[in-house]
């Protein structure tokens, strides 16, 4: 086992778009198996044909793959432990139930669902197990022929697992620790189906790990009930030495309050719960997602391996390869993480500025397009080196932006009222007069030029500055002064300038 090649799975339900909370757990089998220099398998667990969602699986493969989560097998990755989706293995999980049912650890239940209902009404917290089993329609209390011959007519049936009751039963969690149970509180849970011949969760995920050779299962928290059973099975097939470990991540927690995230935490709150938008096919819903919200994917990331994960420093930003050299299972919490959002925006605004101007003038450019706004790139990264630093989103920049690109129309009432005084037309016209001759717009030069020219006339700095800024922004508000000139050029900002004292009365 030692010296075993590590191989994880990510095993997701293709009944609706992946969930926040989905993509964490694909993020740390990926982190997890990645420093062990390990496999990691896609496999899409369809047997539940009562909850496929048509497109589900496209959804789950494209968003994985923005994040830059990588496969190096399963459905869509190839591989030679194939086929990876659940629903093309029915032959294969026949030959394990039969194998059960011949071995006295599972057995056929014919039960209706009336019948059940009926029970469950009369016996207060029925459940099917070693103290009801003899009661009900099933192969333990009819006999062989009885059995048969119901197969046989074409009633429907289930297969159940037989659990041994009072045993203890130990999942040895690499989270958690030794967590301890006795299995007499374990149903004996549907592990087949005759109606659509297909097995249930349970059966299709215990063989299918074995046969994929998976030595590490890492899922959410709310899978830990359900690790009592899935040891029980491996010890029905004879399978122990080669069960996986298991690591049971924990819940993302809602903002604010207690409970589980769920979409309408999202929703309530404003921020996206998927990772990409989703629309639903029925109800054509649309979900916002983080990439469409304007979220890097390397933020989303980082993000995410701090909810349930911490380095043990105090590092915030790790690139995808850093991760990979911090991870460690043993560091992640047992608790659940509070699912912080402002903390998601605060890691697009870092991953943001790491950017260059030039990159995020390439993102910024299909924003002013669509605002009818033409301008080199060059000029875009310029623009975009001034301002960035405020902004969380690309999509922001616009906000910071605008006045570069669209001589104001109209000026600010406030600042009016308290900036634009009885001498500050002249002042302004001087100003002016004073740029016209200027070869050289740069900020260092033009500054210097109208601070002698403030400083000699006596007037008063802020007064002319902030008439200034309004008169070319049209608001108390953006960069440096002589950095935006510079950008507009000498044409433009006289232009402002006289427009202003045309205008502002
Ligand atoms: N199909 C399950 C899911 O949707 C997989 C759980 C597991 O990883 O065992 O999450």
């Amino acid at each position: 086992m030692a010296d075993k090649k590590v191989r994880v799975r990510f095993a997701p339900s293709p009944t609706g778009p992946l969930h926040i909370g989905g993509v964490r757990t694909a993020l740390y089998n990926y982190l997890f198996t990645k420093k062990l220099g390990g496999d990691m398998i896609l496999r899409i667990e369809d047997t539940d044909s009562q909850r496929y969602v048509p497109g589900a699986e496209a959804y789950i493969i494209e968003a994985l793959t923005w994040l830059g989560i990588k496969f190096d097998e399963g459905v869509n990755f190839g591989g030679n432990y194939g086929p990876y989706r659940q629903s093309e293995r029915k032959e294969i999980y026949k030959k394990y139930v039969d194998y059960l049912l011949s071995n006295d650890k599972a057995y056929i239940a014919f039960d209706t669902p009336a019948e059940l209902d009926a029970k469950r009404t009369e016996i207060q917290n029925f459940q099917y197990d070693a103290s009801t089993r003899g009661m009900m329609r099933n192969s333990l209390t009819l006999s062989k022929e009885e059995t048969d011959k119901l197969i046989t007519e074409g009633n429907q049936y289930v297969v159940r697992i037989k659990i041994e009751p009072n045993e203890d039963v130990i999942v040895n969690d690499l989270i958690r620790g030794e967590v301890k149970i006795n299995s007499s509180i374990l149903d004996d849970k549907v592990l087949y189906k005759s109606a659509d011949n297909l097995p249930t969760y349970h059966l299709a995920n215990i063989v299918d790990d074995h046969l994929m050779e998976v030595t590490h299962v890492i899922r959410g928290e709310e899978w830990l009930p359900s690790a009592p059973l899935h040891v029980l099975l491996y010890r029905a097939f004879g399978w122990e030495d080669t069960m996986p470990r298991f690591a049971h991540l924990p819940l993302l927690l809602k903002p604010d309050g207690n409970g589980k995230l769920s979409k309408r935490d999202g929703d309530r709150l404003g921020f996206p719960v998927f990772p990409l938008e989703w629309k639903d096919p029925k109800t054509g819903d649309i979900s916002s997602g983080y990439r469409e919200s304007g979220y890097l994917p390397e933020a989303v990331i980082n993000f995410l391996s701090l909810l349930g994960w911490n380095p043990g420093t105090e590092q915030e930003i790790f690139s995808m390869d850093e991760l990979i050299q911090a991870f460690s299972l043993d560091r992640c919490s047992k608790s659940g993480a509070k699912f912080d959002y402002e903390k998601g925006k605060w890691f697009n605004h870092k991953y943001l500025q790491m950017k260059s101007n030039e990159e995020l003038a390439e993102m910024f450019q299909p924003i002013l397009k669509e605002k009818g706004i033409e301008q080199p790139d060059s000029t875009v990264a310029q623009i975009i080196g001034l301002v960035k630093e405020r902004v969380n989103f690309v999509k922001e920049l616009w906000d910071q932006s605008s006045f570069f690109f669209v001589a104001p129309t109209s000026y600010d009432e406030k600042t009016i009222k308290k900036r634009w005084k009885e001498e500050t037309p002249a002042q302004m016209l001087e100003l002016v007069e004073l740029l016209k001759p200027i070869e050289d717009f740069s900020p260092a030069h033009t500054e210097e030029v109208v601070k002698t020219w403030i400083s000699e006339k006596g007037y008063n700095m802020g007064g002319i500055m902030n008439a200034f800024r309004l008169s070319i922004v049209g608001e108390p508000k953006g960069p440096h002064m002589y950095d935006i000139i510079s950008i507009l050029g000498k044409e433009e900002t006289i232009r402002r300038i006289e427009n202003a004292v045309n205008t502002i009365k």
